[in-house]
């Protein structure tokens, strides 16, 4: 059996890591942060591949994921549901190809858009509920037999050899890993208020005058944001941002003017032109790399993987 060790304990190192257990590899995780303290644990995370038309296999990481994600709906323990979504749109910006993917999209009626748009469109997607699932993802790799180990890596050829494989899901860290200057941090700053149950869909925006902005509602706690700085490395939680994601999330729905924050949290999320998805050939042994995933690293993570577990199989099989 190979032995593989996976880089990084975020979805995309989980996810690569249970795939690779499930097809017969013998999987150990080495992560600097683990759940709950990565980019993966303070995402909304909504299945939302917007700007997965723009990569070459996007569209079905996408689709490869949400069955996925559809097939944990069902077990309450995964953290996974479907929810209505609301999302008003610029004009000119309907009708992406990825909508074929959904089963239930309409128009959005006039008197449900937020002021200033015109036309947008609702329905049902995944929501993952991110302290129970990355929890739930933890728990299937370690009861399939892995093990995780809290280490920073500063060279993955210290893992690295000729019947060894290595996988690399350090995020957005990567770069200093490996040299490649195409991955930055985007910034991503969430409020997390106790849970609103008078508020029964998500709603999301990605332009218009209400720029980047979304309402998550999940079980444990209401989310909301967004913000979305390139190139921006600081952790620290900014009270000006705050203040202007609670302005426009209430300007969609007032009754949020003074619901109580309990807790203000920031994400690096990893920044790329294009995932690397890909097995390198070192000196050392192979390594496949996994990384740069963007603001959709939890709607790609399970497509994603199955490629990570099709190029170790084909280069060990
Ligand atoms: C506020 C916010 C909202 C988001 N909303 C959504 C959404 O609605 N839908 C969606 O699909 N996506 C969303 N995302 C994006 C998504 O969270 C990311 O794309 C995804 O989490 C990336 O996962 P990852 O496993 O690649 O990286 P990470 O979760 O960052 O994991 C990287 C791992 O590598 C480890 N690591 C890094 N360097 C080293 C090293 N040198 N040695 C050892 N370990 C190392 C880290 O400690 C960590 O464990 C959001 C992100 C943020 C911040």
């Amino acid at each position: 059996m190979t032995d593989v060790t996976v880089i990084g304990c975020g979805v995309s190192g989980l996810s690569s890591a249970i795939r690779l257990q499930e097809a017969g590899f013998s999987v150990r995780i080495v992560s600097r942060e683990l759940p709950p303290h990565t980019t993966s644990d303070v995402a909304g995370a909504i299945w939302h591949p917007i700007s997965a038309e723009n990569l070459p296999n996007g569209l079905r990481w996408a689709s490869e994921c949400r069955e996925e994600l559809l097939r944990l709906v069902d077990d309450p323990t995964t953290g996974v549901q479907v929810i209505e979504l609301l999302e008003p749109v610029e004009e000119g910006k309907e009708g992406m190809a990825w909508q074929a993917m959904l089963d239930d999209l309409r128009p959005a009626q006039e008197d449900e858009l937020p002021l200033g748009y015109t036309g947008g469109f609702r329905y049902s997607v995944p929501l993952i509920e991110t302290p129970i699932y990355m929890a739930y993802l933890v728990r299937r790799f370690q009861a399939n037999g892995g093990e995780i180990q809290q280490a920073l890596v500063d060279d993955l050829d210290s893992f690295a050899g000729a019947e060894r494989l290595v996988v690399n899901c350090t995020g957005a860290w990567a770069g200093k890993l490996t040299g490649d200057n195409r991955v930055f941090p985007i910034r991503g700053q969430i409020l997390r208020l106790p849970p609103q149950p008078h508020i029964t869909h998500a709603f999301m925006s990605h332009g218009g005058p209400l720029g980047f902005t979304y309402i998550f509602p999940r079980s444990q706690d209401c989310l909301l944001g967004g913000t979305s700085e390139a190139g921006n490395w600081s952790v620290r939680p900014d009270d000006a941002t705050s203040a202007a994601i609670r302005g426009r999330c209430t300007s969609v729905d007032p009754s949020l003017a003074n619901a109580e924050v309990i807790d203000v949290r920031v994400g690096l999320r990893p920044g790329r032109d294009e995932v690397r998805l890909e097995l390198e050939e070192t000196a050392n042994g192979p390594v496949i790399h996994n990384y740069g995933h963007s603001g959709i690293g939890h709607t790609l993570a399970w497509g994603c993987a199955n490629d990570v577990t099709r190029l170790a199989q084909k280069r060990f099989g």
